[in-house]
Parts: structure tokens; sequence; C-alpha cells
């Protein structure tokens, strides 16, 4: 048998209604890789990245995550419980945050490890303390989302992914609503995360960034993963006209 990779997605294929978004996209993380997802808008990085925790169930292809088919096929009740169960540990930062803003800090990042680990009121709040010293917010423990500054609740984001400690953590374009002079406070807890070999996947337009902090770069456009490789050759030497393209409107 061959060895399993960490996240595995294989023929993945999405469509809504006569538009195919992905088409047979193929995807090997190992454990501790660290993989951006670069393209135009409307490639399907973010419908690649909702598959895997199942917020955009593929049409059809499958996802791994070690020896766990995230996406199987089962009858409506063991299919939400194992859902529930396999999103634990996954992970994700979206673009504009979605924090709960009728709840602190505290409330937001306790919240899961109570409801779905069942974690006592004490256990979650240490776990919500740790994490929230980790990006440098321990200060804002019982302040409410709408009093921070957007690098401040992308952070928050991070916190209450990690309070879950999952295996991967996927970002999509977790720094395209800041402020220019917000987004460096986020990408430092991202390489920090990255130092510390946390699997992730991460869809982003900081061309920088990716070189600098990834292992793998995947070029996608119209649904399908044009090129991938190292930051060193996607960057400096793509194979394809279509990456050439790109990079010179984004480099
Ligand atoms: P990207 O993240 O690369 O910008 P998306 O994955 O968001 O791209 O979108 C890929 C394509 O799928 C786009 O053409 C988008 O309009 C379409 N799309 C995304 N979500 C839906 C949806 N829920 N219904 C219909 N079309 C969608
Ligand atoms: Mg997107």
């Amino acid at each position: 048998m061959t060895k399993q990779a960490f996240v595995t997605i294989k023929n993945a294929a999405k469509s809504y209604g006569k538009l195919e978004v992905l088409k047979d996209i193929n995807l090997t993380v190992e454990r501790g890789q660290i993989v951006a997802i670069i393209g135009p808008s409307g490639s399907g990085k973010s419908t690649l990245l909702r598959a895997i925790n199942e917020l955009d169930p593929l049409s059809s292809g499958e996802v791994w995550l070690e020896d766990v088919q995230i996406n199987k096929k089962l009858p409506h009740r063991q299919y939400e419980a194992h859902v529930n169960q396999v999103r634990q540990n996954i992970g994700m930062v979206f673009q504009h945050f979605n924090l709960f803003p009728h709840l602190t800090v505290r409330g937001n990042i306790t919240l899961a490890p109570r409801m779905l680990k069942g974690l006592s009121e004490d256990a979650a709040n240490k776990l919500a303390e740790e994490q929230l010293a980790k990006v440098g917010l321990l200060e804002k423990v019982d302040e409410y989302p709408s009093r921070l500054s957007g690098g401040q609740k992308q952070r928050v984001a991070i916190a209450r992914a990690l309070a879950m400690e999952p295996k991967v953590m996927l970002f999509d374009e977790a720094t395209s609503a800041l402020d220019p002079e917000l987004v460096e406070e986020v990408n430092l807890v991202m390489k920090q995360l990255a130092e510390e070999h946390m699997t992730m996947i991460i869809v982003t337009h900081e061309m920088d960034f990716a070189a600098s902090v990834c292992d793998r770069v995947l070029f996608m456009d119209q649904g399908v993963v044009v090129e991938e490789g190292p930051p060193s050759v996607i960057f400096k030497n793509p194979e394809h006209e279509r990456t050439r393209n790109f990079l010179r409107k984004h480099l």
C-alpha cells in the first residue's frame, strides 16, 4: 500500500449548474507542509478550500485527512455527525473574520471547545487565554469584536481556530480585507504557525508572503491547477504562459 499523505484531494470536481468550477483537481499535502494557492479571482480557490471541510461539498472526487475520507457519502444523520467530527480537525480562517459579534473574544474562542469538545468553562477559558497570548491579544479577552481593529479581529479568528487544536489550518485570503498597515501582524502569526510546523493551505494574493513561508505553490486558473512547484520555480521560472501572465500582474 502506498503511504497516505496528510491531506489528499483526488479527482476533485465541482459544478454549480452548468458552471464547472473545479475540474479534476489532485493535491496532496504532507504533515507540516505549507501550500499556497494563487490564481485569478474566480479560478476556484475558495471553492477548493471550502470543499476540504465540506462547507462546499464536491460534485465528485475525494477529500481525505490522513486515513479518514472527509466527504464520505452517508445517511443524513450519520453524515452530520461525521462532518462535525472531521471539522474539529480542520481550522479555517476567512477573509472577513466571521467572528460572532454578540460574543466577547473569550466567548468566540471558548464556544466550539465547550460545545463540540465538552470542555469545562475553566478548561475552555484557560485554552482561550493560551491561544490569545500566542497571537499577542491576551489583554483583549473581554472585548467585543466591534472594538477591535481588523488585524486584531483576524488574530482572534486564528486563535479561535487554533483552540480546537486542528491538524490542518486553511486560510482564505486572511489578509485581503485588511488595511495595508495591519497585514503584517497577521502574517507574523501565520509565520509563527509555520515555524511550529502547522500544516497549512493558504489562499493568498501576497506573493512575497507565499514565497517566504510556503513549501509549495499551486497556480490555479479556471478550475484547474495549471502548475505547482516550490516558490523558487513558480515565482522565478514558471513553465506556463498563464502563470507568467498572472505573475506579471501580481508580483
Ligand atoms: P476564487 O476564490 O478563486 O476567487 P471561487 O471559488 O470563489 O473563486 O469561485 C469560482 C467560481 O465559482 C466563480 O465563477 C464563482 O462565481 C462561482 N461560484 C462560487 N460559489 C458559487 C455558488 N454558491 N453558486 C454559484 N456559483 C458559485
Ligand atoms: Mg476566493
